[in-house]
């Protein structure tokens, strides 16, 4: 992953980092502009930093493959109303009182719904609204052998689909697909496309001048 200073407070910032923490090579390191095109497979005027074991999934995948474990039993469309105790387990109902499941052990990975649960209510979880933007690749698509961070982030290309944003807005906690964050996401998109797109043409032509 290819984290890109795209400005000079970012890249003063990312100086910092590596400055202060002394972190190992292989864990993350500052690369110039030319090690960061080579690395991305693309043209970029920014140096940055890049992390060579961080990388992307797909969430679906990610979850369905956890979830071949033998050991995991789904209950989708589930809500969990309340979370009481006795003895030593955990037990969970749902908005009738009725029983979903008894537990030694609860994780709860409710995101900010988890702070509705009494047990849990002191947590400092906030909800910020967020959206990705995914668009079909073409056959012609520039390729891209990395993440690319910096205004938002962009993916190479899985089952030729782009996935790129993120809109972040904390004021608004709704959850709804909005255009606004899709078209502020193609914006993003289209300037990282649009560059590689005129190095794409610029490397095809050098050879005929050569
Ligand atoms: C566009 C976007 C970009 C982001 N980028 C980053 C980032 O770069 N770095 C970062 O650290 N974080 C990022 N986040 C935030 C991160 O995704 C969340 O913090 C994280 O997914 C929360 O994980 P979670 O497992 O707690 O909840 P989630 O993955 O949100 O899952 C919560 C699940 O709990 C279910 N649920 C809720 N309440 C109940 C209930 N009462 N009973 C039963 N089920 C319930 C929901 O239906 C949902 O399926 C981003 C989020 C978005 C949307």
């Amino acid at each position: 992953m290819l984290q890109l200073a795209t400005t000079d407070k970012e890249k003063l910032r990312q100086e910092a980092l590596v400055k202060e923490n002394q972190y190992p090579e292989a864990l993350i390191h500052a690369v110039e502009s030319s090690q960061a095109s080579k690395i991305a497979g693309q043209n970029t005027p920014h140096s940055g930093l890049y992390i060579p074991d961080a990388g992307w999934v797909s969430p679906v995948r990610l979850c369905n493959y956890l979830l071949q474990h033998p050991d995991i039993h789904c209950r989708f469309n589930t809500r969990v109303d309340k979370i009481s105790r006795t003895g030593d387990n955990w037990h969970l109902y749902d908005n009738n009182d009725q029983l979903i499941a008894s537990s030694a052990i609860v994780v709860v990975a409710g995101a900010s719904e988890t702070k509705r649960f009494e047990q849990l209510s002191h947590l400092p979880v906030k909800p910020i609204r967020g959206q990705v933007s995914l668009k079909q690749a073409t056959s012609e698509a520039p390729v891209l052998n990395t993440v690319i961070c910096g205004e938002g982030y962009i993916s190479p290309p899985l089952d030729n689909q782009w996935c790129f944003g993120a809109s972040f807005d904390v004021k608004t906690p709704s959850d709804e697909i909005r255009a606004e964050d899709h078209q502020s996401n193609f914006k993003n998109f289209r300037m990282y496309y649009r560059n590689w797109q005129n190095t794409s043409r610029l490397k095809r032509r050098v050879p005929l001048v050569a």
